[in-house]
């Protein structure tokens, strides 16, 4: 039997969707399976090409769906990202900390963040379980050149160029993976008796049949919201920030460093972030329309970038971006499934819309409904799991914002204020006053945030156990939490004196290697 899966939008999560389905089914034909799968996407509607951070996962996705890691770091002006470096946002004894994508030493088998908060020190949580914020603070490579593509010394994910990662998206699934292209702007949408899509209807007059619809039109949520009148919660009462300022700006000379991490600078009603490519700089402000204005965010944004001597001078125009942060109420309705901005989005402060979709799409993928029966408990189970991966987003968001000690504007004040953080989050609080997140936290297998991140952003932030709760620890551990610390640092020594620049490791493997950019 063929399933046809129908793509609306070719954004990243069109393509990431369509690469991740594709290179999963539609190369394996049999007489009893076939799936195709067709991408339709308006030449009308721009894509919104801003996420420029990802996570990990992606290094596991573009080695799934067959795209090589020289091909994506030439054609994307990729770089690394290890890491995301919060400064300014209130930290205690340090103004800036680290989330790394590295665990603390000994994670799953010692709580270092116990024991770290029980002994403090006059080292930082991260810098002392782990390696990964040093190596950052020096501008170095997770790996060496001669590392097989995607393994690491450090974990890592990418710095990417939003715009050229749909286009060898586009190529790769088109030319390898046999996904059918389609340029036409979806018009209206045509139904079952049941409620069902049966096809979508293009301006052009040409009708495009499936039997699942996956909703990847952005903002737009032609099948989800426009057709399907899912409702949108808005999350605005938690998470303030609405308005996006974006800019791209050159670096002064060819041989500026280029960050291992994104770096997220706190401002007066929201923060700056900073993403570092080979050839460029993404950078922008996300701010909350209800506490500041427009011309006040720009002028925090230009003065970061003046102030900056690693960049270059250049006349710059920021792009705006309005969003209303929140989710839909459910996610699959019918034989229509939500991907990406159509699903939801919250500012980019951990870099989770790319990462969402990579999930979503693999879940689906994995999972694929062969007949209509199985739709309908597969859509249950996956708006179950989506929901709590919302909820468990905005969680972790606001705790950035509610650890903070800033009370020198309305913004933080109110984002502090007790009404304004979800009773999850308010629960989970509780018990990290006398435990550090540990790795039974949650029941889940598929939650989003590890205990680890959870450790690095309280501990980086300046969050205190009750020392009364932290008891003495026997020999033994003492021994193990010593002989982890010597690692740590033996590790750290090891690594700043082998791995090389961004910049020399990049030069090295795109010259090697001559790949052509698009
Ligand atoms: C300021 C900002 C910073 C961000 N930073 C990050 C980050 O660092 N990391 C991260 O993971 N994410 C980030 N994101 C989120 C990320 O940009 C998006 O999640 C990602 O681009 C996916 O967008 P999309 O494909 O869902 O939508 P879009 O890119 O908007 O694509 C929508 C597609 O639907 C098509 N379409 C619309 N209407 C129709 C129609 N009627 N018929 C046919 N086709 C139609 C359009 O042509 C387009 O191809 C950021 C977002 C913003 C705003």
């Amino acid at each position: 039997m063929k399933t046809r899966v129908v793509i609306v939008g070719g954004g990243t999560a069109g393509w990431l969707t369509a690469g991740i389905i594709a290179s999963q089914h539609s190369l394996k034909k049999t007489p009893t399976q076939e799936t195709e799968v067709i991408l339709v996407e308006s030449p009308d509607v721009k894509n919104l090409g801003v996420g420029e951070g990802t996570w990990p996962t992606m290094r596991d996705t573009l080695r799934k769906i067959g795209i090589s890691e020289r091909t994506f770091l030439a054609c994307c002006d990729a770089s690394f990202k290890q890491a995301s470096k919060f400064v300014g946002w209130s930290c205690g004894q340090s103004e800036h900390y680290y989330h790394p994508f590295t665990a603390p030493s000994g994670y799953g088998g010692v709580s270092m963040a116990e024991h770290w908060s029980a002994s403090p020190n006059e080292f930082d949580f991260e810098s002392w379980a782990c390696a990964q914020g040093t190596i950052c603070e020096k501008n170095l490579a997770p790996k060496i050149p001669q590392m097989p593509e995607y393994a690491f010394s450090l974990n890592y994910g990418y710095h990417l160029n939003a715009g050229k990662f749909v286009k060898i998206l586009n190529q790769h699934c088109v030319e390898n993976l046999g996904v059918k292209y389609i340029q036409g702007h979806v018009e209206h949408v045509l139904s079952a008796k049941n409620g069902d899509i049966t096809a979508i209807a293009l301006t052009n007059g040409e009708q495009i049949e499936g039997d699942l619809f996956i909703d990847c039109s952005g903002f737009a949520a032609i099948l989800i919201g426009k057709h399907y009148q899912i409702p949108f919660k808005s999350k605005r009462d938690v998470l303030f920030n609405d308005t996006a300022l974006a800019l791209q700006v050159g670096y002064a000379s060819e041989d500026a460093p280029i960050a291992s991490c994104t770096i997220a600078t706190a401002q007066e009603s929201g923060w700056i972030w900073d993403i570092a490519l080979q050839n460029r700089r993404g950078i922008g402000h996300v701010f909350s329309s209800d506490f500041t204005s427009v011309e006040r965010a720009e002028e925090a944004l230009l003065n970061y970038v003046k102030n900056d001597p690693l960049l270059a001078s250049q006349p710059l125009t920021p792009r705006t971006i309005k969003f209303n942060p929140g989710h839909r109420e459910t996610f699959w309705h019918k034989n229509c499934v939500a991907i990406g901005v159509s699903a939801g989005f919250v500012e980019p402060l951990e870099a989770t819309a790319l990462v969402l979709i990579e999930k979503s799409a693999e879940w689906i993928s994995q999972q694929l409904p062969r007949e209509r029966g199985a739709m309908s408990v597969l859509a249950k189970r996956f708006n179950t799991l989506t929901l709590q991966r919302w909820h468990e987003i905005v969680d972790f968001l606001k705790l950035h914002y509610i650890l903070s000690n800033r009370k020198d504007s309305e913004y933080w004040r109110e984002h502090q204020q007790v009404n304004s953080i979800p009773e999850s989050l308010q629960e989970a609080l509780t018990l990290w006053r006398t435990q550090a997140p540990g790795i039974y936290e949650t029941n889940q297998r598929s939650e989003l945030f590890s205990s680890a991140s959870k450790q690095y952003v309280l501990y980086g932030m300046g969050f205190n156990m009750e020392q009364k709760q932290l008891g003495g620890h026997g020999n033994n551990e003492a021994a193990l939490i010593k002989r982890l610390r010597n690692e740590t640092l033996h590790t750290t020594e090891k690594l700043l004196s082998g791995l090389p620049t961004n910049r020399q490791f990049l030069s090295k493997v795109l010259e090697k290697n001559k790949i052509g950019k698009l």
